[in-house]
């Protein structure tokens, strides 16, 4: 098996990442397992070089040792999102030709909050499905004056799945209304997409991450479904995941 931990070095390491990593750190250890480090500084604006390498710097002063990731090298190096954006657009590209994403031209601030994981308070925007049928002649049209943001084309249908820590969970996603960003109008790669492609890419069996992230599992888990058919991969192995309280004051 395969764990990691995968921070965004948008701050010095606190209290909270030091819980997670230890947690997925132990499981992996125990179950003789490999573990990898991916620094998820994909939102370039929040993300600094310099506190990643502070985060690595801390993480081998507790005694963490990574079998893949920054400063150790491994298959997949890099292990930096931001340098990994060939890939993410690739990627994009196959499911382009498949119609699989489609060109939104709605409104900037509607498109807000998605490049980064969506942690506790912040509000997740349903879609209204308003760009998904666009006729190809307004598309070329709208290319002209703005940058779209790119969408999967949700169907319909319920995910389960059992989480070690919360048990089992039903999630219900609907065409249309949730038919998210999968890269930002400025160019930026959303969240969802880069972690679920670099667990693909770096062959992670077990997610283990704050309870925060549980209400986005249900459309990582969606795009794994998405392409294990449009690649028809049967390497594409869905991972088990859990997603432990976060440490929280009085
Ligand atoms: N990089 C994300 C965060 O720091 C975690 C991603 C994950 O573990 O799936 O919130
Ligand atoms: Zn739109």
């Amino acid at each position: 098996m395969k764990g990691r931990f995968a921070p965004s070095p948008t701050g010095y390491i606190h209290l909270g990442n030091v819980w997670i990593a230890l947690l997925s750190y132990v499981s992996t250890r125990q179950q003789k397992g490999q573990y990898v480090v991916r620094m998820e500084d994909i939102d370039i604006q929040r993300s600094k070089r310099d506190l990643g390498e502070a985060l690595l710097d801390d993480l081998e002063w507790l005694g963490f040792e990574w079998d893949e990731g920054p400063r150790v090298g491994g298959p997949e190096a890099t292990y930096w999102q931001s340098e990994r954006q060939t890939y993410y657009g690739d990627v994009l590209e196959n499911l382009a030709s498949e119609k699989l994403i489609y060109p939104c031209f709605c409104n900037r601030t509607r498109l807000h909050s998605i490049a980064s994981a969506p942690h506790v308070g912040e509000v997740v925007h349903r879609y209204d499905g308003h760009c998904r049928h666009l006729e190809d002649k307004l598309i070329k049209e709208f290319m002209m004056s703005k940058e779209p943001s790119l969408r999967l084309a949700v169907n319909s249908c319920d995910i389960d799945f059992v989480d070690r820590w919360q048990g089992f969970q039903h999630i219900h996603l609907e065409g249309e209304l949730d038919d998210y960003v999968l890269r930002r109008g400025d160019g930026m790669y959303a969240y969802n997409l880069a972690v679920v492609l670099d667990d693909i890419a770096m062959g992670i069996t077990e997610v283990i991450r704050g309870d925060d992230l549980l209400e986005t599992t249900g459309q990582q888990i969606y795009l794994y479904r998405t392409l294990q058919t449009s690649f028809k991969s049967k390497n594409i192995q869905l991972p088990s995941y859990g997603h432990a309280p976060l440490l929280i004051d009085s």
